[in-house]
């Protein structure tokens, strides 16, 4: 078979040549590639020159790149515009790609020649880019156990395979408990309050469920429109006792004994391989580096917002005991706070949306780009893309070099998962002098436009974009020689930065002037509705960072210390809450029991970097705020030492060579409206 993966991409940019590109070409193509990186990967092994940075590290560096190529396509056609072909092949390849990567993970030898270059790595003389890429490839061998004799490795291996049950049997307590509560309603008087559209989804579930009426359930946007809107207290409240009793009831589906077994096993695996607790094995590859300095950034947090969020509890009090409830307990929040906000910005989101026509805003972000970088993006109508919907630019800097290609695709339809995110076709990397240019693309849900309407965007929309448009910055200006260190190829607390910056010029005047015009009078954006969005995106900020605070010290009180003497996950959690706490507790709940972001999920040890992510960008806005948000100067800075850096160098020196400093907490508390 003539398969066009598995030969050069012969097109302009050598893009990817979607429309020749068959299902039935990945499996094929993806086996064949395989066993092609597997045969560089043993010409590395057997060479038997004595290793050094180039014969084994850069050129384990550049194996695969065939593989990886045809994966990416492969993955991101599965996100972006999938059908059943594509899905059973993703089936099928999973397991000899995860056999591929485990093959090379337990490859003795190759790990003996890595390690070699290691204990000799001062004699290389290595770019400071090189000692990454060779610290980032020893521990990633070291982290899974390469260097242990063979009984303990043998033990690693099976405390892998119990917390990997563990956490499967976690998820699935946590599904079954979600599943096994609905709020059944037959009286439209139980819908007082209710948005449209959640009512409607209510009844499609009764109807799915041979039931009358309408049945609300414990998934997040059922429960939370409950919890936002609904008018009667006790239907709220019965809401929230079911939602927070997930995994924390007599039965099959308790979590108690996992959450315990899963902490001590991690803990247990970390001291292994010679760290102090799981935490310390998580933050060794996160810019905050230890326990300690998160602990320190959590307590720094909260002693600065505390008095923010008790005024504002009090606030929500009384405003809630006008309303006729003497007693707020925690399923009043939402719905008061939902109440309060409505009473003082009337915001509406049909308001907004004429200024903010799809094409305006991309065109906003292009310019926003071409005043910081120098950016220029040209529509090539000639690069072959996957669908009709998306859009491919060449991409130019000021001196007109070739950047990147960018894609952008918009639209929902079937084939496309939910939600928007940034990825790339290819990376950027420098070879034998030639510097290969990125591939990226950002892919999104937005309203659809009609025969009569242009699509228009929310404000929420409009911040998505600039979001995964900043990610895009970073893929697309990368300038580093290794692959695997390029664009948003970084430590996972450090890769929101430029997306949650980019965010920041939404807010602003002089940006909003550049696109936020009038589908049809041209208008610009009238300046009460700017304040109006700054307010309201800081309503309440307080008690918000109070709550996130709350679960990042419960994240660190279950992997920063020894569990082996808990025997009460409740009594535990209570302590770990005590400093954040607002409402009274309810003692039948228990927060950690369904706390899947953690125990599951890949958050152990990083839930802080939600909040971390947010002072960073806080803080570096500020310093465009200083100087002007279209100063040349400091975003020349932010180019050279964040954005084309990728992960060549650990973040909070690239960050500090850009800002002079290390982050403050003040500026993010500043932008909160929390001090002035
Ligand atoms: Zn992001």
């Amino acid at each position: 078979m003539n398969n066009p993966l598995l030969q050069e991409f012969s097109s302009q940019f050598e893009t990817a040549p979607f429309s020749k590109i068959k299902a039935a070409h990945f499996e094929p193509a993806i086996k064949t590639s395989i066993q092609q990186a597997r045969e560089e990967i043993e010409l590395i092994v057997s060479n038997t020159a004595i290793p050094t940075f180039e014969n084994t590290l850069e050129a384990l560096e550049f194996s695969g790149q065939q593989l990886d190529r045809i994966t990416s396509i492969f993955f991101n056609l599965n996100s972006a515009e999938t059908n059943t072909a594509i899905q059973e092949i993703a089936r099928k390849i999973a397991p000899i790609l995860s056999d591929f990567n485990n093959d090379i993970i337990l490859n003795e030898k190759l790990f003996q020649k890595i390690k070699y270059v290691f204990d000799h790595r001062v004699q290389w003389n290595l770019t400071p880019e090189q000692e990454t890429l060779l610290t980032k490839k020893y521990k990633n061998f070291y982290r899974n156990g390469a260097n242990l004799n063979q009984k303990d490795k043998a033990i690693l291996r099976k405390i892998d395979t119990q917390l990997a049950d563990l956490k499967l049997n976690f998820s699935k307590n946590v599904l079954k408990e979600t599943q096994n509560f609905e709020l059944h309603i037959t009286d439209t008087k139980e819908l007082e309050g209710l948005p449209e559209g959640a009512i409607e989804a209510a009844k499609q579930e009764a109807v799915q469920k041979q039931k009358e009426g309408w049945v609300f359930t414990l998934d997040y946007p059922s429960y939370h429109a409950i919890m936002t809107y609904s008018k009667h207290r006790y239907l709220r409240e019965k809401m929230a006792r079911a939602y927070g009793k997930r995994g924390f009831q007599n039965n099959a589906y308790n979590n108690e004994k996992i959450i315990l077994s899963i902490t001590k096993l991690r803990n247990q695996r970390a001291q292994l391989l010679g760290y102090k607790s799981h935490a310390d094995f998580v933050l060794e590859e996160r810019m905050a580096e230890t326990p300690k300095k998160v602990f320190q950034f959590l307590d720094d947090l909260l002693e600065k917002s505390l008095p923010f969020a008790q005024k504002e509890f009090q606030i929500l009090k009384e405003f809630a005991q006008k309303e006729g409830v003497a007693d707020l307990q925690i399923w009043d929040g939402t719905y008061f706070t939902e109440k309060l906000k409505k009473s003082k910005f009337e915001l509406d989101d049909e308001a907004l949306k004429p200024y903010f026509k799809l094409e305006n805003v991309v065109q906003g972000a292009f310019d926003i780009a071409q005043k910081l970088y120098g950016l220029s993006f040209v529509k090539n109508r000639e690069i072959d893309t996957y669908h009709s919907d998306v859009t491919a630019y060449e991409v130019y800097d000021a001196n007109q070099k070739f950047m990147a290609v960018f894609y952008t695709d918009f639209f929902p339809r079937s084939g496309k998962r939910n939600g928007a995110w940034m990825t790339s076709y290819k990376n950027q990397w420098i070879k034998d002098g030639k510097n290969s240019r990125p591939h990226i693309s950002i892919v999104c849900n937005f309203t659809k436009p009609t025969r009569t309407k242009p699509s228009l965007l929310s404000f929420r929309e409009v911040t998505t974009l600039f979001h995964e448009f900043g990610h895009a910055l970073h893929g697309m200006l990368a300038n580093t020689t290794y692959p695997s260190l390029s664009g948003t190829n970084v430590y996972w607390d450090f890769v929101e930065l430029p997306s949650q910056l980019m965010e920041n010029w939404a807010y602003e005047k002089e940006a909003l002037a550049l696109f936020a015009t009038h589908y049809q009078t041209g208008d610009l954006i009238p300046q009460k509705y700017i304040d109006k969005i700054k307010e309201s995106s800081n309503f309440m900020e307080g008690m918000a960072t109070l709550r996130q605070l709350s679960f990042g010290f419960l994240d660190m009180a279950w992997h920063a210390k020894s569990t082996l003497a808990v025997s009460s996950v409740k009594a535990y959690e209570k302590k770990a809450f005590q400093k954040t706490q607002l409402y009274p507790d309810i003692e039948e709940n228990c927060m950690s029991t369904a706390f899947s972001h953690i125990f599951p999920g890949g958050y152990s040890a990083g839930y802080y970097s939600y909040k971390w992510a947010e002072v960073l960008d806080a803080d570096a806005f500020e310093y465009f705020k200083e100087k002007g948000i279209f100063n040349k100067e400091i975003a020349g800075k932010f180019q050279k030492n964040v954005l084309s850096q990728g992960g060549t160098e650990k973040p909070m020196t690239l960050y500090k060579r850009f800002r002079g400093k290390e982050p403050q907490v003040d500026a993010l508390l500043k932008r909160a409206g929390l001090i002035h």
